[in-house]
């Protein structure tokens, strides 16, 4: 006999940069362990995600042990270029022919990302939920979680009837937010659908590091996100991913209630916010050389920790290579004594620096991107300090807990910089890559990481101050520097 509902349960999650380099995001980038579980199928999905830190973990935390699952499909690729149509048709179909198979269902979760592009779809989301639709029909309630750097569309709005998205960036909710979206789906199951929907779009795009929650007014829109509040069922600012290029790419605020009415006062509102806060968005970075003199000097005065080198435009978060040496070349130019730099993707360098063994001095052209003028190899005489196979668990704040492979893995010291080296490319969000290799970051006297803003949540504490640096890379900071094609007409590329 049936108690609790029937509620299937699904993931499709990549953040797409269009301008990215690489554009190498196809299956076999879903079907690999990287810093997240690979492709899971039915059953594997609460069994790959019962433990770890994305949404899903947290719904099924929270879902309640009388729920009925029907666990379908989830893949996360996190960022880089667009997804690859073979690779969304294949996931798409892994995740719908498992939805037909479960028969009658009262309510459908979907962890989501809200900013993939493929080079056929400009809406993925949406389309994957029209898709999901033609099967559950149209009375279902469908709830997702989405990730703050969504970028949202009116269809997509339509789609569903509710969702959580993060409220923090650094993303250290992700774990909440699934479990808030387990109470949300049990109160809209079986209830039909949510009739009231709104959606606006300020007509300005945020870049990536103005949008940190640690500080004002990411931090006042963010806290307005809310979900299961009498009428208004959810209520979210996203705040974009301008790299997305897609026709609603930029910030916006969505609201799901119980009447049409409530979503539109509550839009109106909360979009009145966020055009308000537009002058208080600080999108300031530094030149590399002089952020790297001033890492120089403050480091030498009085006080505990590293200065902090944000190297935001190499963020692989952003669909950056992690191969770029700006920094790096910076560091030894201007002789830094004692830096430390990660993580830098080089699966070439890292099998040539395992073949020479720990201990052995060898040349390299490290890093670098083929063709990319402004992003050249480092060549230079490098010590092997430390191998590692690249398996480790993470232990931060942003996400913790998931087993990881980054592949063969090296700290390789040149002067007084040292260089964390990976396979597989991953942001400089945890200090576990760091200690797999043996390095503190908290003792560093400079701290150089591949990332925009989710360091902060593990590194800002130990920090004696974070510095924003503009080094050559795919993540670009300034949207007004992207060749837009998808782009609706109007929309400022600044703040
Ligand atoms: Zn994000």
């Amino acid at each position: 006999m049936r108690s609790g509902p029937r509620i299937a349960l699904g993931g499709f999650s990549h953040e797409s940069n269009a301008f990215a380099s690489a554009q190498d995001v196809g299956l076999a980038h879903f079907l690999a362990r990287r810093d997240r579980p690979p492709l899971l199928l039915g059953d594997e999905l609460p069994r790959g995600l019962a433990r770890g830190s994305f949404p899903t973990t947290g719904f099924l935390r929270a879902i309640g042990a009388d729920a009925h699952l029907r666990p379908l499909a989830w893949a996360s690729g996190g960022a880089g270029g667009l997804v690859s149509d073979e690779a969304f048709e294949h996931i798409a179909q892994a995740l719908l022919s498992r939805l037909r198979a479960v028969g009658a269902l009262d309510g459908l979760f979907l962890e989501l990302h809200g900013a993939m592009a493929t080079p056929a779809l400009d809406d993925p989301e949406a389309e994957l939920l029209r898709r999901v639709r033609g099967v559950v029909g149209d009375q279902l309630p469908i709830v997702v979680t989405l990730d703050y750097h969504a970028n949202l569309s009116p269809d997509f709005a339509r789609l569903i009837d509710g969702a959580v998205v993060y409220r923090t960036y650094p993303h250290v909710d992700r774990v909440q937010c699934g479990e808030l979206a387990a109470r949300l789906v049990r109160r809209l199951a079986g209830g039909g659908r949510v009739p009231g929907v709104a959606i606006a779009h300020p007509p300005f795009l945020i870049p990536l590091h103005a949008q940190s929650t640690l500080a004002e007014p990411s931090r006042g829109l963010a806290a307005m996100s809310l979900a299961d509040a009498g009428d208004v069922v959810s209520r979210c600012y996203a705040a974009g991913f301008p790299p997305g290029d897609s026709h609603w790419c930029g910030p916006s605020v969505m609201v799901h209630a119980t009447h049409q009415a409530a979503a539109d006062a509550a839009c109106e509102a909360l979009h009145r916010q966020v055009l308000d806060a537009r002058a208080a968005f600080d999108a300031r970075l530094l030149p590399c050389d002089t952020a790297v003199r001033l890492a120089l000097r403050h480091a030498q005065a009085p006080g505990r920790g590293p200065v902090v080198l944000a190297d935001v435009q190499d963020n692989p978060g952003a669909g950056g290579s992690a191969a770029c040496t700006g920094v790096l070349a910076e560091l030894v130019r201007q002789q830094a004594p004692d830096a430390l730099l990660g993580i830098l993707c080089d699966p070439e360098a890292a099998a040539a620096a395992h073949a020479a063994g720990e201990g052995a001095c060898l040349g390299l052209a490290l890093g670098g991107t083929h063709g990319v003028p402004d992003q050249p190899a480092f060549v230079g005489r490098f010590t092997v300090e430390r191998l590692g196979d690249g398996r480790f668990t993470t232990t931060g704040q942003v996400a913790g807990g998931n087993a990881t492979e980054l592949g063969p893995m090296a700290l390789l010291r040149l002067g007084g910089a040292r260089v964390v080296v990976s396979s597989v490319r991953m942001q400089a969000f945890d200090p576990a890559p760091f200690h797999h290799l043996g390095a503190d970051p908290a003792a560093a006297a400079l701290l150089a990481l591949k990332s925009t803003c989710h360091f902060r949540a593990d590194f800002g504490a130990m920090a004696r101050e974070i510095l924003l640096v503009e080094a050559p890379g795919d993540a670009v900071a300034n949207p007004a520097r992207y060749p837009y094609r998808r782009l609706r007409p109007g929309v400022h590329r600044t703040p």
